[in-house]
């Protein structure tokens, strides 16, 4: 196989980043263009999408992903791509027995619904062109561990991962490869409102082996190798990036 050159590994590729406004999705807008690619950010803030572009050069776009009509019409008009990154995400923390209704569905239709929205319109695009494709759904380590306050998030991440080995051998005969990356706490606006409290996130620390938590651009770089050809017969993973939390 080829050297790969990084400042092109993604030339004249179309990658959408959803929840593209700060932390995680930001970084990999950021990197993905680094790399050459054309990106199209799409978030909820749009101030948050201006500076991105001011700092990028990519093409933005406002929605609301809790809303699957407008997550459909967004995800057609942005076609045709190559990439796509399913990263838009909410944690509502809520003590089991007193999650509503409302919080479990609001979190289910942007962490989970959206992501299979956006992936069905970039699918069908990609096969009706037939020139296959990469999509990367950003999951969790809560996809795994039961963290208390949690319910709805680790359902939701626990759901994501499922839904990426569906697309992942539904879609895989049409050159179309489906991965899933599952992040510990990472240092964003959500990791930061999540976890802030020293007595929390202490005792989560103590269980990472490298002693850290994750920066947004770690998970990035790990995004863009699921995404480029460096991983092309990796299908159908969900793969951790949580400096060893669950190997111990
Ligand atoms: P973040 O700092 O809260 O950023 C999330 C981005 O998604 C924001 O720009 C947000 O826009 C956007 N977004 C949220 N709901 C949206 C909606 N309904 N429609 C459109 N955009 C929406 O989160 P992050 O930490 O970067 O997390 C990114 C992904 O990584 C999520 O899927 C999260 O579950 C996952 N993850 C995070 C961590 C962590 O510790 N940070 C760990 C594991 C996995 P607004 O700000 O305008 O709402």
């Amino acid at each position: 196989m080829n050297h790969i050159d990084r400042n092109r590994e993604f030339a004249g590729k179309t990658a959408i980043v959803t929840g593209a406004g700060k932390g995680i999705g930001y970084a990999t807008v950021k990197l993905l263009r680094e790399r050459g690619a054309r990106v199209i950010a799409i978030s909820r803030t749009t101030d948050d999408l201006i500076s991105l572009r001011d700092e990028t050069g990519c093409d933005i776009v406002t929605v609301d992903l809790a809303n699957a009509t407008e997550a459909r019409a967004a995800a057609r008009d942005a076609q045709p791509v190559d990439l796509l990154v399913n990263n838009a995400g909410i944690a509502e923390l809520q003590p089991f027995l007193d999650t509503t209704v409302e919080s479990f569905d609001r979190t289910m239709n942007v962490n989970v619904r959206a992501a299979m929205i956006f992936a069905q319109e970039c699918a069908r695009s990609m096969i009706a062109r037939g020139t296959g494709g990469a999509i990367v759904n950003v999951s969790s380590l809560s996809a795994n561990v039961g963290f208390a306050l949690h319910a709805a998030y680790c359902a939701s991440k626990g759901g994501l991962d499922a839904m990426t080995r569906v697309m992942a051998t539904e879609l895989g005969p049409h050159n179309i490869r489906v991965n899933a990356v599952n992040p510990v706490i990472t240092l964003t606006p959500m990791g930061e409102k999540a976890w802030s409290d020293p007595a929390k996130s202490g005792p989560m620390l103590a269980r990472i082996p490298l002693n850290r938590f994750a920066q947004p651009v770690e998970v990035a770089r790990t995004i863009a190798y699921l995404l480029g050809d460096d991983s092309s017969m990796v299908n159908g993973v969900s793969l951790l990036v949580d400096g060893g939390f669950q190997a111990c």
